[in-house]
């Protein structure tokens, strides 16, 4: 874990001295939780945003894209449950005057006796070697059986507990778990308290006359309030989507983690609506393209892991995570929720408009169920950069960092590189530059060693490097360098566009999804 942890330190200096991530007003010290994204950040973040996009309104004839606005009116989060509901149970511990959410301390606990659990079996599993059968291990060894007995007895307790909204219990569950605040190692608690997440805000220029808005914490609701307009003025047929990419706030009590849990952050989410009854055949099917679409990335299919929700929210039917195993442990990046036709009743009923559809295939009005899709552009993100990043070990007994970024997200996808800054060389490396600019996001590089500017490039994660030597005069042939095998081959200038489109373009990646 401490070797993790190492890991991640790296990861997360490596996106600052790249221009990937930086902390939100870093000449102030920053902001908590709050980050920006630098030159080649942006380029990344937007290629995720570009894949998604595409994926879902290229590739689904059925799926149209909104931009709704951040402000909306504050009757519409009283409709959706967030003013009442969107809490988080918080506690602070008096010594070291830290607040953590109660829920989280819990949940920590319980994978903590999980991890006994997985150690047991993976110690077991090295001792019987090939005739190990798991499932007859954990069924039968006391140690395991004992400590998974104790894990469900305290799952249960702490669903109920949240289920109930019973803040005393959660109190009496750290209490009884001994478990201690991490700085100040006592267990000296508050009561545990509701503490909602929304950033609000006054609009207006009057005192009397203004009135509290929200800055949203979730982009879905933009979608179901404008239902009727898509749907209407697209003349969309169920079963159709609405996707929307766009921030979304949380006033988070603990955001930890870098990107994985911030106050400001981007959402890409989706809502399709189905007829009531078929929604989870839907569900399925989307747990299905949803996960092959994250497996397309080439990031490493055992990554990943469904998480299905035991506690489901009163109006959800079912409800799953996407988990991508993180330097620090498998975390959610998406959530696929059936939500039933719960948001656009409240609508109906909060704003008095009748929210339905009429199914000329049915003959019948009804409100719409709905499946959502819902990823977090930075979880992603953060994903991407972690499962990319190696600190590789060379045969000349060099190191080298590079990321192995899927080369359709990558910031930039080729640079250019005269050998040396003479004999006409940085000219024809501009030529091409020149040419290959209205595909591929390309770079010119002179300054430096040539093996210097190869590492550069592959810091930043770019696929190819194309070099400009004495010969490229005489034949119009350069050098291209594969950024994973370093492998370098002699190509006519005239071929370039073919080699590098094949493989750094965004369809290559879509088409797999087919
Ligand atoms: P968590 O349990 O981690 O707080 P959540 O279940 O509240 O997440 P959802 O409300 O389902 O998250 O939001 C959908 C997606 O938005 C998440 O899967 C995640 O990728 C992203 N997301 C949510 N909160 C944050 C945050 N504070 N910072 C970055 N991304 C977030």
């Amino acid at each position: 874990m401490a070797q993790q942890d190492d890991v991640f330190k790296k990861i997360v200096s490596h996106a600052k001295e790249y221009g990937f991530v930086f902390p939100s007003s870093e000449i102030y010290d920053g902001l908590s939780a709050v980050y920006d994204y630098g030159q080649n950040g942006v380029e990344l973040k937007n290629n995720i945003k570009r894949y998604w996009w595409d994926s879902m309104t290229l590739l689904h004839d059925n799926i149209v894209g909104i931009d709704s606005a951040i402000f909306m009116h504050p009757t519409i989060w009283k409709a959706s449950g967030h003013v009442d509901a969107f809490n988080d149970p918080l506690i602070d511990n008096k010594d070291s005057k830290k607040r953590y959410r109660a829920d989280v301390l819990i949940e920590e606990q319980i994978a903590k006796i999980e991890d006994k659990i997985a150690k047991e079996v993976a110690k077991a599993a090295k001792r019987f070697g090939d005739s190990f059968d798991e499932a007859q291990f954990r069924a039968t060894n006391g140690r395991v059986l004992e400590q998974q007995a104790k894990r469900d007895a305290l799952h249960e307790r702490y669903s109920k507990a949240m289920n109930d909204n019973n803040l005393e219990e959660l109190r009496q569950i750290i209490i009884d778990e001994e478990i201690a605040c991490p700085i100040s190692g006592t267990r000296n608690w508050t009561e545990v308290r509701q503490f909602n997440l929304m950033f609000k805000t006054e609009m207006g220029s009057t005192a009397d006359g203004s009135m509290s808005v929200y800055l949203r914490p979730e982009t879905a609701q933009g979608i179901f309030v404008n239902y009727l307009n898509v749907q209407k003025t697209g003349r969309m047929r169920i079963p159709f989507g609405i996707a929307q990419i766009g921030k979304a706030f949380r006033n988070e009590i603990v955001a930890r983690q870098f990107i994985f849990r911030m106050r400001e952050f981007e959402q890409m989410e989706m809502q399709f609506f189905v007829r009531p009854g078929e929604e989870i055949g839907w569900f399925k099917q989307w747990k299905e393209w949803r996960l092959k679409w994250h497996k397309a990335l080439g990031l490493g299919d055992n990554k990943y892991r469904f998480h299905d929700h035991e506690k489901l929210a009163h109006y959800a039917n079912a409800a799953t995570d996407i988990e991508f195993e993180m330097p620090f442990g498998f975390k959610e990046v998406e959530g696929i929720h059936s939500r039933t036709n719960f948001d656009l009743s409240q609508h109906q009923k909060f704003s008095g408009k009748k929210i339905e559809y009429f199914d000329p295939e049915l003959n019948q009005s009804y409100t719409p169920y709905v499946i959502e899709t819902s990823i977090g552009v930075d979880r992603m993100f953060l994903s991407v950069l972690c499962s990319s990043y190696e600190e590789e070990a060379l045969p000349n007994g060099e190191t080298r960092v590079v990321l192995h970024l899927p080369a359709p997200l990558a910031p930039v996808k080729c640079a250019v590189l005269p050998l040396v800054r003479k004999d006409g060389l940085p000219e024809k490396a501009r030529e091409i530059v020149d040419d290959l600019k209205f595909d591929f996001a390309t770079h010119y590089e002179e300054k430096d060693a040539i093996g210097k500017r190869y590492r550069r490039q592959d810091a930043i994660g770019t696929p190819f490097c194309i070099t400009v030597d004495h010969q490229t005069l005489e034949d119009n042939t350069v050098t291209l360098r594969e950024r994973d095998s370093m492998q370098q081959e002699r190509v006519a200038i005239a071929d370039l566009h073919k080699l590098i489109h094949d493989k750094v373009s965004l369809p290559s990646l879509l088409r797999k999804l087919k």
